[in-house]
């Protein structure tokens, strides 16, 4: 008897949903609370301490010594009244998670007595003993450790009991070994060409900044079942596990209404989200069974992406305490949908004008025409990078590998606009205007938003789609920091309005008129970048030879999605903007790699453990009992007439057999395939040995798992099934 399997099943059975009770009835009542924002900075240090702090937020300037001991000291004030203990720089590895190092406020004075205290030093700078946050090679070649750095513009925070600072993380020698740092260049370099784009319609606007609000899916498993199950416990995805007879063909969980167990999970994470100041605001079902999505109100991107990795802490931490173990992996089921963390970006000025949303006039819609074209022929020029930025072990099975959509980045823009772009390359001529061309010019641009207000198509397929006032990048994955995408657009993008800029002042120096210029270049972008647009379905072969055609890209191979780290046009991309250097490129590429090999190599580890010490066995017993029965039926029956009562018997007894020796056999193979990789010295090769020759096994071992899971007794099964692990709740 399966006991593990059925004790979970009835503890599963068994479970009330907890009571969740609201601190208040108004949510800004408690909004915010376990946060030191501007308004607490203002009670707890001076007026001249809290003016330095917003200047350097807003202009990146340092904060001097003096100063950060006041903060330093009002911080640790208004920690301990949030009964805090302790404080952590709070920081981004490249590991994908978060990190922190508690330390306690306390101190002991010459008379052995023991007091409170956090000085600025500690707040501005740390040195956590990193020699194993990964690095890719960086502190092996210079000094073997890395510091931490206070991000000013991210508000510190209390959670639990420890003071949390969130922090940039370099090594010594000044490679950055953290999504955060980079984040924050490129969105400086961002900042600078946009505004330098602004300015040709409004002189006024002095700062741009990108938005960010991710929109993040994720399945609940109860936690006996996600107990009982090793893949998932080890590896957060089922390596095994035959289809469920339903699940969601009849597509009725998409916004239908949400289980109590569950509601009451998402209402207590969602209090503790609010008490930290992240704006959750939407909650529903997702489209598979038992997958929820959680999306916040967009704010400034590097704050939304600290906001975004403390939720899934959050979520985490509160799912345990409602027995539900949360899944971030991108695919944690086969067969079925799979999560993504849909990356809506915009820009917006300190005009308050967003960007990417067309305004009343043809001036605010020409700059909108601007940032459309530069965004659309970034993702153009970079498509490869950004692959790069979003590809994972876990997310590869949403780009690219079997059963998901091929890895080809394209733009979706929505019919009407995406008409619209089409009759504004044969409309702007290449010469100078006449005054008849120019009214009708416009004309069209000043239609840009009705055509907007009625398109609302929205194609599901698309890795990065406008919707109307944003771009939202969907293929990026739902277990990953947003850092790497982000630092990868934000940066592709500033590039392209660089080279906007100076490709229009180039015209105007020549004599063309400012607004001629532009137009100019807009319908060059526009035509250059024609073969990333769009529209059809994405999931359809027929992309896959049109995409071709074009000329895009499509790549699934792990090791060559990687490789565009090390591009000489990435490279000097990252350079040119002062973002990554070459030495930080090819660290994150060896770091990328890396854990791909790891984590395809612990996927293998399980399985062979699963096949060999759950499934085999099972299946011999059942086995044993076929045996069994057919040889009682010889015993009654004699032989004349036996083998015509128990032919079902001895098919399955045969197709037992087969079974079990194909996974044995592919077992030992995979096993001396991991064997040969290991043995590499380089880990790109022996990334590509995983991923040539031992990943195929994952499938074709559970193929034959799967099988005899439809044949051996439900009893005797040993780990919980699909229609198990997707319905109970
Ligand atoms: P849907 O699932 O229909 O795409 P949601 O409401 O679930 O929409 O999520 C939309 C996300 O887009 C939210 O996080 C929202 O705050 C964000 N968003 C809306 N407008 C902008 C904008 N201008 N810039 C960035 N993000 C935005
Ligand atoms: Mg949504």
């Amino acid at each position: 008897m399966a006991t593990t399997r059925f004790k979970a099943l009835e503890e599963v059975f068994n479970r009330k949903s907890i009571e969740v009770k609201f601190p208040s009835n108004k949510i800004s009542d408690y909004y915010g609370e376990n946060v030191f924002d501007s308004e607490k900075m203002r009670q707890y240090i001076s007026a001249e301490a809290y003016k330095s702090v917003m200047t350097a937020i807003e202009k990146g300037n340092r904060i001097d010594r003096k100063i950060a001991d006041q903060v330093a000291s009002g911080m640790k004030e208004w920690a301990i009244s949030k009964s805090a203990t302790h404080y952590t720089h709070w920081f981004h590895p490249l590991t994908g998670g978060t990190a922190e190092k508690h330390d306690a406020f306390l101190e002991i004075d010459k008379n052995g007595k023991p007091f409170e205290t956090f000085r600025g030093e500690l707040l501005a700078q740390q040195e956590p003993d990193a020699s194993s946050f990964p690095h890719g090679g960086l502190r092996n070649t210079f000094e073997a450790r890395g510091y931490t750095a206070w991000d000013p513009s991210s508000p510190a925070f209390v959670l639990g009991n420890t003071l949390c600072i969130p922090t940039i993380f370099i090594s010594y020698t000044g490679e950055t070994l953290d999504y955060k740092a980079p984040l924050l260049k490129s969105l400086n370099a961002l900042d600078k060409a946009a505004v330098d784009v602004c300015r040709y319609f409004d002189k006024n606007v002095n700062k741009v900044v990108a938005n960010l609000g991710a929109e993040q899916e994720y399945f609940l498993v109860d936690s006996a079942l996600y107990h009982a199950r090793p893949d998932l416990a080890l590896t957060q995805r089922t390596l095994m596990g035959h289809a469920s007879a339903k699940d969601q063909q009849l597509e009725d969980h998409y916004f239908s209404s949400i289980p109590e167990r569950v509601l009451s999970y998402m209402k207590d994470f969602e209090i503790e989200a609010h008490k930290l100041g992240i704006p959750v605001k939407t909650r529903h079902n997702e489209v598979a069974p038992n997958q929820f999505e959680c999306a916040p109100v967009f704010e400034e991107a590097n704050l939304a992406n600290d906001h975004n990795l403390l939720i899934m802490e959050i979520m985490r931490k509160v799912a345990h305490k409602h027995n539900f173990e949360v899944l971030f992996h991108e695919k944690p089921f086969a067969g079925i949908n799979g999560s993504g963390k849909h990356n809506n970006w915009s820009l917006s000025t300190d005009t308050g004008v967003n960007l990417l949303k067309p305004g009343k006039t043809p001036k605010k819609n020409t700059q909108f025409l601007i940032f459309l074209v530069s965004a659309m022929k970034a993702v153009y020029t970079h498509g490869d990078l950004l692959r790069a930025s979003i590809f994972s072990a876990g997310n590869q099975h949403r780009l690219g590998a079997n059963e998901a959509p091929p890895s080809i980045m394209s733009v979706f823009l929505g019919t009407q606009l995406n008409k619209m772009l089409d009759d504004l390359e044969k409309r702007i001529p290449n010469t100078k205007m006449t005054p008849d061309e120019k009214t009708a010019l416009k004309l069209d641009i000043g239609k840009i938003p009705e055509i907007l207000l009625d398109n609302t198509d929205r194609n599901r397929t698309s890795p990065f789609a406008f919707t109307g006032n944003r771009f939202e990048f969907r293929a990026v994955g739902s277990a990953e920091n947003s850092g790497a995408p982000l630092i990868a657009l934000n940066t592709a993008v500033a590039d392209q309005l660089i080279k906007f800029k100076k490709e229009t002042d180039a015209l105007i120096e020549s004599g063309v008129k400012k607004d001629e210029a532009i137009l100019q270049i807009i319908r060059k972008y526009i035509s250059e970048s024609k073969p990333v647009r769009f529209e059809g379905n994405g999931y359809g072969d027929k992309w896959l030879k049109e995409a071709k055609k074009r000329g895009l890209s499509n790549i699934s191979d792990a090791l060559e999605v990687y490789k565009a780290y090390l591009q000489k046009d990435v490279v000097k991309l990252f350079e040119d903007n002062n973002v990554l250097s070459k030495v930080e490129l090819e660290s994150r590429y060896e770091i990328r790699i890396e854990q791909y090999t790891k984590k395809i190599q612990i996927e293998s580890r399980v399985l062979a453990d699963l096949a060999m010490n759950h499934i085999i066995p099972t299946a011999v017993k059942y086995q044993n009992l076929l045996i069994e029965s057919v040889k009682g039926l010889k015993d009654i029956f004699g032989d004349s007439e036996y083998e015509k009562i128990s032919e079902g018997r001895i098919t399955f007894i045969k197709k037992i057999s087969e079974h079990i020796t194909s996974i044995n056999k592919k077992t030992n193979e995979m096993v001396e395939a991991r064997k040969k990789a290991n043995k590499l010295k380089k880990c790109s090769e022996r990334t590509k040995e995983y991923f040539d020759n031992v990943q195929p096994y994952l499938e074709s071992i559970r193929y034959h798992i799967d099988k005899l899971e439809l044949i051996v007794d439900d009893e005797m099964w040993p780990l919980p099934k699909y229609r198990e692990l997707l319905f109970s709740r």
